[in-house]
């Protein structure tokens, strides 16, 4: 399994899936195979996560090799993400919550020999110690085994989802504030109250192919409570009416400016913004901001090659930039860094956000039935 990091390898992993896998996605997708063979998922989601590909351009390719009802499963994860994002868009202090509770329960667990055996893969679950390592090695777990690892961690281990979330956020390549804690959240019990998530070894077995024994979890946990309830603070995600000729600034979730909404729109200079681990509250493995750097540097080559003016500037810096636009750079550590330097941007919001998280104030199976209206606004 191979991260390469430009939009071009990107664009060959996405075709290369959808001619050859995607039409096993729905029988095969819960199967985890181990990182040598991940043919039966797409591994497109540190892809995504950076914008360098993005849900409407995977959707449409998918659907122009099969039909709708064909590819309705793999459509729907695609469109897991924009969900989640909308959701905490809507309910933002989930997240500023989750960074509060994070510092305190960090300092409770600094010598915790549970939490030291559980990152350092030296637990007495063996399947669980793997995927330590692999997330290590790899920077990347298959959607079940994130559930399992998450299960465990909490249910069986008893440690804290909110350790277990930053973790995920140091070595992952697809960290995503949204996708990572309301993941977490939701296998704990607390995102859909009571509706927690029990790994057990049956399932594990089966999907891994028996590549794993010995797995001895607590298969009866209760959920965990959370008494916080959050209410949806309404926000209109609207862009202004003319775009003037100003700057932009493009974060690390936005790095295809050429697939955006706004590549006809003239900007003065692009920024490309690099956020290293001094301005984050969650200090990232080495290899992931390798990774997030060698994406930044493949985009500005791309736009150099298109004579678009351009520079790469840490957080930092963009106190001096005038006059400026964002591609808006969604809840997460770079908005945060934005808001607690008093930093007054005006944002550019996708169109797909723009139609989607309108409908992400319920459950996904509520939103899973305007999957074909927010499609149906792509051409
Ligand atoms: C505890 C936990 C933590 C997670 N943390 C992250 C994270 O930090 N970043 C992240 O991108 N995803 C996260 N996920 C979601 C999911 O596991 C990954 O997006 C998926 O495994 C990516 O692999 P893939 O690209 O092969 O997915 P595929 O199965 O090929 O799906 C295609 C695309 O759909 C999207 N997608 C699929 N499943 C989900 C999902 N459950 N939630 C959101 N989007 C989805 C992704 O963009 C993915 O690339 C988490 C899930 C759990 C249970």
């Amino acid at each position: 399994m191979k991260f390469e990091t430009s939009r071009a390898k990107a664009l060959d992993k996405l075709n290369y899936f959808i001619e050859n896998n995607l039409s096993a996605y729905s029988k095969l997708r819960n199967f985890d195979f181990g990182p040598e063979n991940r043919s039966n998922i797409s591994c497109l989601s540190p892809y995504v996560t950076h914008g360098i590909i993005d849900e409407k351009e995977i959707i449409k390719r998918s659907l122009g090799k099969f039909s709708f009802s064909k590819n309705e499963k793999f459509i729907q994860e695609v469109l897991w993400r924009t969900y989640w994002k909308g959701w905490l868009e809507l309910r933002p202090n989930v997240w500023s919550d989750y960074l509060i509770e994070l510092s305190k329960i960090r300092d409770d667990f600094k010598n915790n020999q549970n939490y030291l055996n559980a990152i350092d893969g030296k637990t007495n679950i063996e399947c669980f110690n793997s995927w330590v390592n692999e997330l290590k090695d790899h920077n990347y777990l298959h959607n079940h085994t994130r559930m399992w690892f998450a299960s465990i961690w909490i249910f069986t281990l008893e440690l804290p989802w909110q350790l277990g979330a930053e973790f995920f956020m140091q070595h992952l390549y697809d960290g995503d504030a949204a996708s990572n804690t309301l993941g977490w959240r939701w296998v704990a019990g607390i995102q859909t109250k009571g509706k927690h998530y029990l790994a057990s070894e049956w399932n594990i077995k089966k999907f891994t192919n028996n590549r794993f024994s010995n797995i001895k979890l607590n298969e009866n946990a209760l959920s965990k409570i959370s008494e916080k309830t959050y209410s949806i603070i309404k926000q209109d995600f609207n862009n202004p009416q003319t775009i003037e000729d100003r700057n932009l600034l493009i974060f690390e979730n936005n790095l295809s400016f050429e697939i955006t909404d706004f590549y006809n729109n003239k900007f003065r200079k692009i920024y490309l913004i690099s956020n290293k681990n001094e301005n984050r509250f969650i200090k990232l493995g080495e290899k992931v901001v390798k990774f997030k750097s060698l994406l930044i540097s493949d985009q500005e080559q791309r736009l150099k090659n298109n004579s678009i003016d351009c520079e790469i500037i840490d957080i930092s810096e963009i106190k001096n930039i005038q006059n400026s636009y964002a591609l808006y750079p969604s809840v997460g550590e770079n908005l945060d860094y934005l808001y607690s330097n008093s930093i007054k941007i005006d944002f550019l919001y996708r169109k797909l956000d723009q139609h989607s998280w309108q409908y992400c104030n319920k459950g996904f199976f509520n939103f899973k039935n305007y999957i074909p209206k927010i499609i149906s606004t792509f051409n």
